[in-house]
């Protein structure tokens, strides 16, 4: 076997994929077929959960020098300002980072980049995938170099994450369900003054569509994506200064564009592959799954489908779980595949109807629904939840357990655990729960109750323990999250829950791992 596993596609959810292998002792060969990283800026918005695992992958103080959080977003309406809704800390309690952090995408594949290169991980470019052929126990690939040359490995796994065009999932002919949206886009990394809110997202709602103005880093630099109008429709040579009259009807005409570095034009589609697995190979961000940029979802999607696949990739591949660990990657992620494109469709289609109806919703409506919904607390949480993709959770999944005892409102089995600020000695400091975890192994959570001498033998050294004592400030934060005392959560190394109760059953947490993790009882 010449490698573990073979990663498809140096964008960002390769990127992620060999970080989060090479961080727990694999070499996984990464190829991509172009020469080097892709320049252009791309998709923009970093969500919160996505922070969190830049912050135990120790990206993530950078990421935020380099980045600017959304203070807030701004709707026009027929050129006139019409709501704001205060985005800086819409999270507040519900995450270390509650706002959504703005940083182009080729700043965080630089990140990766840079982190995978530091491991002694380089990405071989100029290789590009032409060949796979499974057989029992292994993949064999071939590739293309751009000479002509053929190459060949043999890898005991492939990770697709080879885009919206994948190779591997073509070559594994996995159909890709779904159609284009009807409508033509463009994006402009431009530099522009105007009455736009500085370093807010200004959004532009018009009879006929949109335009969104994100700030980027930089004086005067904004990102402008927008829907062309109908009668620039059907042009394949059409240029950013067609483009600006339709934006100035809306923006106003005081807007003054200097420089514009970056232009497209392009169609965007809704699909998802039928399946995100076939034998040894996975399929993982737009490789699996492409959708409107409504949310920004797109990349943090799926940088989160290689964090999921990642632990258990590492753990089947050193013999401490079996195989059978590795078919809840797919009954994880593609429920939230599915549901992300029936809420970007639904969200997308409104913003982008051509009807008489939607344009007057736009333009009347929509503006006051939502300044009213964001001015709800419980709204306002709802909201950031689903964005921000920290509510993303498995309860149906396989791997989610919940004992009985445990009060209905609790986090669950699958739920990411909430973000909690605790007390772990009886005189000890407040410390940041999520900064104690550690995502390489599993990690108990203990409230209320001392861990039993035998602990979890099973994982042996890849378990963190950590007891939480009651007292008055742990009550109250524990109450503020709904966790009940005493109680138990044996999380994974994702941070989500696998098994959660109240009096620690180290007979049940044996039993979890051996029946639903397949965890001590090794196999490749
Ligand atoms: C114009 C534009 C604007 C966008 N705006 C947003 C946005 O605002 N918000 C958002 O969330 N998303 C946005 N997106 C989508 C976002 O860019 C993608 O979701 C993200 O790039 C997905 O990352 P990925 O790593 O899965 O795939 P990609 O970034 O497509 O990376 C795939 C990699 O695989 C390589 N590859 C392909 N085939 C092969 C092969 N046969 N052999 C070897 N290598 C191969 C490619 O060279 C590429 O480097 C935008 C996309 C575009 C094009």
């Amino acid at each position: 076997m010449d490698t573990d596993v073979l990663i498809v596609g140096a964008g960002p959810t390769g990127l992620m994929l060999a970080n989060q292998l090479g961080r727990r002792g694999l070499r996984p060969l990464i190829i991509d077929r172009h020469a080097g990283p892709a320049r252009q800026s791309r998709a923009l918005g970093v969500q919160a959960r996505t922070l969190e695992i830049y912050a135990h992958l120790g990206l993530v103080d950078r990421a935020l020098d380099l980045g600017k959080r959304a203070t807030g977003a701004d709707i026009w309406t027929r050129g006139r300002p019409s709501a704001r809704v205060p985005l800086g800390d819409i999270g507040r309690g519900l995450s270390p980072y509650p706002f959504l952090l703005i940083l182009g995408q080729d700043d965080n594949e630089r990140l990766l980049g840079d982190l995978l290169r530091s491991r002694g991980i380089a990405v071989r470019w100029n290789t590009e995938l032409v060949g796979l052929v499974q057989e029992p126990g292994r993949v064999k690939a071939m590739f293309k170099h751009p000479d002509g040359t053929i190459g060949e490995v043999t890898a005991a796994w492939v990770a697709g994450c080879d885009g919206a065009r994948s190779a591997v999932r073509e070559l594994n002919g996995i159909a890709f369900e779904g159609a284009p949206y009807e409508h033509v886009f463009f994006v402009a990394d431009t530099q522009v003054t105007g009455p736009m809110v500085p370093d807010e997202l200004n959004v532009y709602l018009w009879q006929e569509g949109f335009h969104l103005f994100f700030p980027m880093r930089g004086t005067d630099h904004w990102r402008l994506v927008g829907i062309l109008p109908r009668h620039l429709r059907g042009r394949d040579d059409l240029t950013f200064e067609e483009v600006i009259p339709s934006v100035r009807q809306e923006a106003g005409a005081g807007l003054s564009f200097k420089a514009c570095s970056w232009y497209s034009t392009y169609r965007i589609h809704h699909r998802r592959a039928a399946r995100f697995r076939d034998r040894r190979c996975f399929l993982l961000g737009d490789a699996a799954h492409i959708h409107s940029p409504v949310g920004a979802q797109g990349m943090n999607t799926g940088l989160q489908d290689s964090y999921n696949l990642a632990w258990k990739l590492a753990l089947v591949v050193s013999g401490r779980a079996d195989a059978a660990l590795l078919d809840s990657y797919e009954a994880e992620r593609l429920p939230v595949a599915r549901r992300l494109l029936s809420t970007t469709d639904r969200a997308f289609s409104l913003f982008v109807s051509d009807s008489w109806l939607a344009g007057l919703f736009r333009t009347r409506v929509l503006a006051k629904i939502v300044g009213f919904a964001m001015g709800l607390d419980r709204a306002r949480k709802l909201a950031f939840r689903t964005i921000s993709q920290t509510g993303i959770r498995y309860r149906k999944s396989a791997l989610s357990e919940t004992l009985a005892g445990l009060p209905e409102a609790a986090p669950h089995g699958g739920d990411r655990f909430p973000w909690v600020r605790l007390k772990f000695a009886a005189n000890g400091p407040v410390e940041d729960l999520f900064g104690r975890l550690d995502d390489t192994r599993f990690n108990l959570i203990v409230i209320g109750q001392t861990t039993p001498p035998c602990g979890v033998p099973e994982l042996g050294d890849l378990l963190r323990i950590h007891e939480v004592p009651m007292d008055a400030a742990n009550d109250r934060e524990l109450a503020r999250a709904r966790i009940p005392g005493p109680s138990f959560y044996l999380l994974r190394p994702d941070g989500h829950v696998g098994l959660a109760g109240t009096h620690l059953d180290t007979a049940a947490a044996s039993r979890y791992l051996t029946a639903r993790l397949h965890v001590g009882i090794g196999g490749r």
